[in-house]
Order: structure tokens, then sequence, then C-alpha cells
């Protein structure tokens, strides 16, 4: 017997779970179930929700090689620009407002950035500043739009964050404020190796450290502010690497604040991160008030179709071979990294469904040498029409009842444009809010 929902999503990322959300607020009476095989790559992300950072196509892309670099100031001003094909062209601008929108009422204070339509500039751990719609809301003191002094604290067992440096380079980029920085010891962490969620713990539950004044054992926070305190000059303000807290970072960085007597606020960091792991959590949340059945761990393998859609699809449970039947499906199993696509030495297909991925026959035509040039692999993935349906070789739609989001789509170069999660959230949203309408 198959288990049978309404909508089957598949892939349970960024677009993956935007989809589920989006298909049960336009179907509330749907059966609404997402299937996912492994984390997705949103545990690697920032956390930041880029929408455009960088125009497609100029030489001015988003590629951190040098001085030509010209952020975009009003991604939705651009949409319109876009090349046929790219993701956003095909759901249309107001399918990208009105998908932030859906976003900011999930996310509500946790995320800051949507009272204006302008791109905000953050900070990165390497002291780059990028364009970004939406950010944590612990990053929001940190802007560098904001022209009050910075003190950047970094830490000996996090070397990914140099902070003197991170701190020169934001001078050197000319930002509208003075920024130094500082590397600390860490109370309660000694080895180098320590997980990004130890530092996050001890501060969350204020565990019990050696206080460095000899004063016995202290709280984790007392501690650490502490030991920033003499480093402290005039600066209203203060960043340190994103490990200020996993589950309470409110009451961490409150907490720090009050302390020192200045605002608080994180920098994203690279991989593993918890900004990314934070949203993954607040998205799976909003999944299980939704009422959406979640499976996660189990792959989808195989599928059978009657009559030009998707009769069913089997889900790998240990092993065991499970049907799943649904009226519409959505496709969001990632691109390149995911593995929602794939490349061989021949030929880049998409594993499940081997819908169509247009590439050259040739595969030297499939990148460039110049590697900040424009790669042609960087935009390999499903081409959909304006409903988001995958199409043939032929222009025509694979299967009449599934949908693709995110990642698996192509046209789009998610790391030079800075649009990766701003293009799983518009498609995510619109191909979950077709699926719902569609699964009445
Ligand atoms: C290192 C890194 C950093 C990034 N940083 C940023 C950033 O700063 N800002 C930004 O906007 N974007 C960033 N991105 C891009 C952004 O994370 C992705 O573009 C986007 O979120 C992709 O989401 P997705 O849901 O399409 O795919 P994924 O996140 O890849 O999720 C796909 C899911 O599908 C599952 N799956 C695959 N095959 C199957 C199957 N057969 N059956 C069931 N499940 C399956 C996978 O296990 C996975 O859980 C970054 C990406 C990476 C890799």
């Amino acid at each position: 017997m198959a288990i049978t929902d309404d909508v089957l999503v598949i892939g349970g990322g960024l677009a993956g779970a935007t989809a589920a959300l989006a298909a049960t607020e336009t179907a509330p009476d749907a059966r609404v179930r997402l299937v996912t095989a492994k984390q997705s790559t949103l545990r690697h992300a920032s956390g930041l929700i880029d929408v455009l950072g960088y125009a497609p196509g100029s030489e001015d892309h988003g590629h951190e090689q040098g001085q030509k670099q010209k952020p975009i100031v009003d991604p939705f001003a651009e949409l319109d620009t876009l090349p046929t094909g790219h993701p956003y062209e095909r759901v249309g601008g107001e399918a990208v407002r009105d998908a932030l929108e859906f976003f900011d009422d999930i996310a509500g204070d946790a995320y800051a950035g949507g009272h204006t339509d302008k791109n905000a500039l953050v900070p990165t751990h390497g002291g780059t500043v990028k364009p970004t719609a939406r950010y944590p809301a612990a990053t929001a003191d940190g802007l560098a739009s904001d022209d009050r002094d910075a003190l950047l604290v970094g830490f000996e067992t996090l070397p990914d964050f140099e902070a003197p440096l991170a701190a020169a380079h934001l001078e050197a980029a000319g930002a509208p404020f003075d920024a130094r920085g500082v590397t600390l010891s860490f109370p309660g962490i000694v080895r180098d190796d320590a997980k990004v969620t130890r530092y996050a713990h001890l501060l969350d539950r204020n565990e019990r450290v050696a206080s460095e004044a000899g004063a016995g054992e202290i709280g984790a926070r007392e501690a650490l502010a502490a030991a920033v305190e003499p480093h402290l000059e005039d600066e209203p303000r203060v960043g340190f690497p994103a490990i200020v807290g996993d589950d309470r970072p409110a009451a961490v960085r409150e907490s720090l604040a009050d302390a020192l007597g200045v605002d608080i606020f994180e920098v994203p960091m690279g991989p593993p991160s918890l900004p990314g792991l934070r949203l993954e959590d607040l998205l799976y949340a909003a999944l299980e008030n939704a009422g959406v059945r979640v499976t996660s761990g189990v792959p989808v393998v195989d599928y059978e179709t009657a009559d030009g859609a998707i009769d069913h699809v089997i889900v790998d449970r240990n092993g065991a071979e499970i049907p799943h039947e649904a009226a519409q499906y959505v496709l969001a199993t990632g691109g390149l990294v995911g593995k929602g696509i794939e490349s061989g030495r021949e030929r880049v297909s998409e594993p499940l469904f081997d819908c169509h991925v247009p590439h050259a026959s040739d595969r030297y035509d499939w990148f460039v040498d110049d590697v900040f040039g424009e790669q042609p692999y960087a935009r390999f993935g499903l081409a959909p029409d304006r409903e988001l349906r995958p199409l043939d070789a032929n222009d025509d739609p694979e299967f009449r009842n599934l949908r693709a989001a995110g990642a698996v789509l192509g046209g789009y170069d998610y790391a030079a444009e800075k649009s990766g999660a701003g293009v799983s959230l518009a498609t995510g949203y619109v191909a979950g809010t077709r699926a719902g309408e569609e699964s009445e």
C-alpha cells in the first residue's frame, strides 16, 4: 500500500522547506509531506538571505578577486533586467517580493532587513562586505553602513576569523567607521578542534569556567565580558564570530551587552555555520507548526508514471522500498553541491527523474580557463517553464505534476550573483503555491 499525500516535496533544504510551507498555506486542508535524504546546504551557508548582490553576466560580478565589484543597491529594481531563463525571470519580480514577505512572516524577529528594498552590507569573517537582503537579528548591529566604530574580537582557537586582519580589510574597503581587532582565548575552551556548538553552548548555559583573575569559577558570559573589557576603548559595538549562543542567542547577546555597555553583533562564518543551523531549526519548527509530515534520512530512489504524470515515487527506508503517491510533486534536491544535479565525464544529469539538463555536448565547453571567469557549469540545472515545471529537450513539461525549486534549477550562478537563498525562497514559494492550488 502506498503512502498517499496531496503534495510531496522531495528535498529538505531552503527550497523544499519553503515549498512545503507555501503548499500548506495555499491549501490548508491538503496533506503535505516532505521527504529528505541528508543534511541540506543550510548548515554550510552563512544564514544570510541573499537576493541579488551582483548583476549576472556583468564584468563586476561578485567573485572575490579584485577591485571591480559593484554591489547592487536595490535588488528588486534589477529583477526585470535578468536574462530569459534566470529563475527570477521565470517566476517574475512580484513573486520574489511575495516570497520574501512569506519568509519575513516565518522568521519573525529572528531576521531583519525587511524595512527596505535596499541590500544591507554585512561584514564577513574575511573582512569583505557582502550585499544581502535579509540577515539574522544577531548581525543587525554589525552592518557596514553603520558609521559607529567597532571592536572585532576573534579567538585563538577559531583561526577562520582573524579579527585584526578582518578589521584592516574593512578599513581598506572604505567602511565609514574605525575598526580594530583583537584575538583572545575563549574562556573554557582549550582545544582548537572544539566544535562551534561547544562555544555557543558554554554561553547558552552560562557554564562555570575558570576566572582569568584567579577568583575561582564564574559564568562563561561574565568570563567572556571580563576578557574583552580591557581591550575596549570607546567603541560602542563589539563583533564576535557567529558563536554567540545556539538555543538562546538573544539572551547571550543581551548579557554581554549589559556587562560591556555596548551593542553586540555576530560576523557570519564559513561552514559549519551556526546561523545556518539556526535557520534550519527555524524552518523545521515552522514545518511542524504547519502540520507538514517530515520524513528525514530517506532518499527517493525511483518513480513510476501514468498518462504523462508521476504516479508514485519509491522511497528507500533502510533497504525497504516504500511507494509514496501524491497529486503534485516538488523536486528540491539541490544543485551540484547537494547532488540534485550530477556531472559525469560525458553528461550532466538530474539523477532522480532524469529531467533534461541543458549543457554543451563537448565537456571542454563546460568551463573557461580563467578561474574568476563566468563558468558555464555554475549555471547547470533544470530549465523550467513559468510554472516551474522542468522542460524536456523539446521545451515540453517533463511531467505535468512535477515542479522544481532551488539549486536544482539552472540559469543562474548563485555564488557569483549572491542569489542562492533568494532563488530557493522565490522558486520554493511559487512551486509550493502552485502545487497546493492544483492538489485541490
Ligand atoms: C558552502 C555554501 C555557502 C553558501 N552561502 C550562501 C550565502 O551566504 N547566502 C545565500 O543566499 N546562499 C548561500 N549558499 C547557497 C544556498 O545555500 C543554496 O543555493 C540554496 O539554499 C540551495 O537550497 P536547496 O534547498 O535548493 O538545496 P540543498 O540545500 O542542497 O538541499 C537539497 C536537499 O535535498 C536532499 N536530497 C537530494 N536528493 C534527494 C533524494 N533523491 N531524495 C530525497 N532527498 C534528496 C538533500 O539531502 C538535501 O537535504 C551557499 C551554499 C553553499 C554550499
